[in-house]
């Protein structure tokens, strides 16, 4: 009866399903109301890579060096150019296979071969985008298969959740369906609180959807279905907005105070299997909006209006444990902006009083100064709290102040410290160019992250950007900005915009080039942003060392301590097994262009490397390949090499070890 279209917009390859459909799934079904899930990333990378890989060939062909040199994809020509539409396809299908169907570890890690599916995805992205928006064109199979899927549904009411913009794709689907099914399209997700409410009449129009919902829907949404099938217009239902007669329409905002009062988010329509990470890996949440909510870059906390919420702890654990349970889950990610040093605290207590084993989890959370506690952290960390993503920003306590962050710097880095040495995984934001900060003041920002970059596992780092409904955008004179049209500003003092983007594009190139070192480095030779995070995440969760420590298991014959991966790229070359290995602790950048050299393996080492991908320890791989072997002199000089073999590998940083296995792919 209602179909919900997943987003169709990323700009990163995703990892985890949309927590926000699962909600409203479980919503409408807890009021009796028959849901239909069309599935957004998981369907659309296929239809990329496999199903119409066609048809980005010929848009790619298309498009003139002008059009791709707009979009920013003029120097990935080569990676279409030279090739036939034929070997494009293959290669696309290749890649999906590796990325998204082989769920073997040592696939994940090869960083090289998942920054080939990543700009593939981008270079389709913008160039799919360009011709739907630009070169207005009309024609698209993958528009198409989406129209159907949903014509298959049958529906009488339809949903799109809208997560970051409004994009062409989606719109495109949404104008067809208005002129061939005529149903009512009801639009919501993440933008909708960003949504210009006194235009709304334009929006609707453009955009072409009937009713929006503003904010939170688990309750909205149903009662507007109800209303709906029962020929009623939805006066007093909060958070909806409709036009009737040339007015808008709409009762104001409802916000969601009880969470405990939400049925369990449901998951059951998603492919849950087809995201490119090796473990699956769902969204949840304890908390809603945020309790500091002052950051005067920040509009985030606009999601969820009102005050902060929290879930109780005995309902998280429930959710988590029924999370688990029926979706053989262990990796959760909290999808909110903060974890109050108080919940963490409360949770934890939860976790380790309660049955649950095994239970992973990733949080953002403030640098506030009650995280400045070892004993917190070390309770954190042994129920289940392995990685912790800190909104750093600056290292400027100039800067942080201005920002209204509340940090300081000095706390800032005892919990960094503290928390990496209670074993959590620190993942760091960081960004350049808030209004005011100096060119001094950035550099120090990079020097501060080069003096901890120890206690630091990742950075994801980005440059200042101005949104409307910020305290900087609704009040850019007090920050001493000043808007010029389009979209753009200006500041009085500190770098401009123009050279906060020259320094961060240094800062990045210095990074690649490893001439700086601004993390742990582990995990540096995969591809940067959302995916590297997660991965750093699952690392995390099957304890991974750094070489020498694998090195000091070898030396100590503690070999069932060390679960090996073996990344890179191999081939039969003749009679020879050829392994190109990538090494570990240099940049994807450095072993893109300066690769290391090819390694042939002789037949036991072969043998050695296909066991090597994570699902078994250094013990495991030596029995089995001693196996059927008798004599005693024998037995020991395998071992000596199965030794010797792992030793050369991680002196030379040429591996990954875990010390826990991976599950087998
Ligand atoms: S940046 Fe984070 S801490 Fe600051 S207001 Fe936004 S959500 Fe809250």
């Amino acid at each position: 009866m209602f179909t919900l279209v997943e987003s169709l917009y990323s700009n990163e390859i995703l990892d985890r399903p949309d927590l926000g459909c699962a909600m409203l799934i479980a919503a409408c079904q807890a009021r009796g109301i028959k849901t239909t899930l069309i599935k957004g990333q998981t369907t659309y990378l296929k239809d990329i890579f496999i199903d119409e890989s066609e048809e980005l060939w010929d848009i790619l062909r298309e498009l003139k060096d002008a059009d791709l040199r707009k979009i920013g994809i003029l120097e990935y020509k080569e990676s279409f150019a030279g090739k036939d539409m034929k070997q494009f396809c293959v290669e696309l299908k290749g890649l999906y296979g590796c990325s998204i169907d082989d769920k073997n570890p040592r696939r994940y890690f090869n960083g090289l071969e998942m920054k080939r599916f990543h700009i593939l995805y981008n270079i389709f992205m913008s160039a799919y985008y360009y011709c739907l928006e630009e070169l207005k064109s009309n024609k698209s199979r993958m528009v198409d298969n989406y129209v159907r899927r949903i014509r298959e549904t049958n529906p009488r009411y339809i949903g799109f959740s809208l997560q970051f913009k409004f994009d062409s794709f989606s719109r495109a689907i949404r104008k067809r369906v208005k002129e061939s099914l005529g149903i009512p399209i009801i639009a919501g997700g993440s933008l909708s609180p960003f949504i210009d409410l006194k235009n709304i009449d334009k929006i609707l129009k453009k955009e072409y959807f009937d009713y929006l919902i503003v904010g939170p829907g688990e309750f909205a949404l149903p009662r507007l279905i109800e209303a709906l099938a029962a020929g009623r217009e939805p006066v007093g239902i909060g958070n909806v907005y409709y036009a009737r007669n040339g007015r808008i329409k709409g009762s104001g905002l409802e916000v969601i105070n009880n969470l405990d009062s939400l049925p369990y988010p449901d998951f059951s329509q998603f492919d849950l299997d087809l995201y490119p990470v090796p473990e699956r890996v769902l969204p949840i949440q304890s908390a809603r909006g945020c309790s500091w909510g002052r950051c005067a870059f920040c509009s985030f906390h606009k999601i969820n209006a009102g005050r902060h919420k929290i879930l109780s702890a005995d309902n998280f654990i429930a959710t988590l444990a029924y999370l688990s349970n029926k979706y053989r889950c262990h990796f959760f990610t909290l999808n909110q902006e903060e974890l109050t040093v108080e919940q963490a605290g409360i949770i934890s207590k939860a976790l380790l009083g309660g049955n649950l084993k095994n239970i992973n989890i990733s949080s953002a959370a403030r640098l506030e100064k009650g995280y400045d506690n070892a004993s917190l952290l070390r309770l954190m960390r042994k129920a289940g709290f392995i990685q912790l993503q800190w909104g750093v920003e600056s290292a400027s306590q100039r800067v942080l102040d201005a920002m209204r962050k509340g940090t300081n710097t000095r706390v800032m880095s005892r919990i960094l410290k503290k928390s990496s040495q209670c074993g959590i995984s620190n993942i760091c934001f960081i960004f350049f160019g808030f209004p005011g900060e100096t060119k001094v003041e950035a550099r120090h920002t990079v020097a501060y992250l080069k003096k901890y970059a120890r206690y630091i596992d990742d950075i994801y780092c980005g440059t200042f950007i101005l949104t409307p409904y910020s305290p900087v955008g609704q009040n850019p004179s007090r920050w001493n900005v000043e808007i010029c049209n389009p979209a753009g500003y200006t500041v009085k003092s500190g770098m401009n915009p123009k050279e906060v983007s020259i320094f961060y594009a240094r800062f990045l190139k210095e990074i690649a080039m490893n001439n700086i070192k601004v993390s742990s480095g582990r995990l540096i030779c995969l591809y940067p942003g959302n995916s590297r995070v997660t991965a750093h995440f699952l690392s995390s969760g099957h304890g991974m060392v750094l070489s020498e420590v694998a090195l000091k298991c070898l030396a100590r014959k503690r070999l069932n301590r060390i679960f090996p991966v073996l990344p890179g790229e191999f081939r039969k070359r003749g009679g020879d097994f050829v392994w190109r290995a990538e090494n570990t602790m240099e940049s994807i950048f450095i072993n893109e262009h300066f690769p290391e050299k090819e390694n042939t393996l002789d037949s036991l080492e072969e043998k050695m490397f296909l066991l090597s991908d994570g699902t078994m320890s250094i013990k495991d791989i030596d029995l089995i390949v001693r196996d059927g072997v008798r004599s005693y002199h024998s037995k020991k000089r395998l071992r000596d090499k199965c030794i010797g073999f792992f030793r050369k590998i991680f002196s030379r940083n040429l591996g990954m070890a875990f010390a826990a296995p991976w599950r087998a792919g």
